[in-house]
């Protein structure tokens, strides 16, 4: 299982079906993308990666995907990530658990209509509700993330957003740093071979990635990680 995450100039399609397939060693019952050009588009289903049909989309500029190991709910297309909110302007991939998702689940229904049995889904309405609070969404998944208790690494994006919300606690994300375009992986395999140049965040990081900026938080503080350099064997 595992996330990725892509914008800037090239091929965003391309590159993040590219990257899903690098993370098919991690093992998954399924996987996912969400491309962003005016809309959102979700293509997502249970079993192999292959058979995921991604279609080219040259005005995307953005993507996040998914390879799902199923935790809560089985693993169908429903199930499988993205998961969006009730508007569908908001995508969410996520790995790990959200060990306090029922509470949240519970008090969302009054209002929110659930379409899978995951525990992921309740981040999207969460930020769905503190965007119509009028928070920006970074404000919204910092102030989401901050309710969560269990293990989680998060990337989302919205209609008319410029960029990838990330963040992580007690599961890996890694950020990559290429020529007008930025990277992020569960690991570096996902997107190696575009760029070397790669952050590792820390517990509670908030990340906001643009194609030529990122900006990295932790709580109330602007923190500045090392960015270091990994190898790449284009032969192996
Ligand atoms: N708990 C989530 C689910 O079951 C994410 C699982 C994963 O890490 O792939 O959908």
């Amino acid at each position: 299982c595992g996330i990725t995450g892509y914008i800037g100039d090239s091929d965003c399609s391309a590159i993040v079906a590219q990257s899903l397939k690098n993370l098919e060693y991690r093992g998954y019952d399924s996987a996912g993308v969400a491309l962003l050009d005016d809309e959102l588009h979700i293509h997502k289903q249970s079993g192999q990666i292959d058979d995921l049909t991604i279609p080219p989309m040259p005005d995307a500029t953005c993507g996040i995907g998914h390879t799902r190991w199923s935790t809560h709910g089985a693993p169908t297309d429903a199930n499988a990530h993205p998961h969006s909110d009730c508007t569908g302007q908001v995508a969410v991939v996520h790995n790990g658990i959200i060990d306090n998702y029922e509470r949240f689940k519970r008090e969302l229904r009054e209002d929110h209509r659930f379409t899978s049995e995951t525990d992921t889904e309740v981040i999207a309405h969460l930020i769905e509700d503190a965007l119509d609070e009028g928070f920006s969404l970074r404000n919204a998944v910092e102030n989401v993330v901050s309710m969560l208790e269990g293990s989680f690494a998060i990337a989302v994006t919205a209609v008319g957003f410029d960029g990838i919300i990330a963040a992580r606690q007690d599961s890996p994300l890694v950020l990559g740093h290429g020529e007008n375009e930025n990277f992020l992986g569960s690991d570096v395999t996902a997107f190696v071979e575009y760029t070397q140049t790669v952050t590792f965040l820390e517990d509670g990081d908030l990340a906001h990635i643009t194609a030529d900026d990122v900006r990295i938080t932790n709580g109330d503080t602007v923190v500045e990680r090392d960015r270091q350099t990994v190898e790449w064997d284009a032969d192996a």
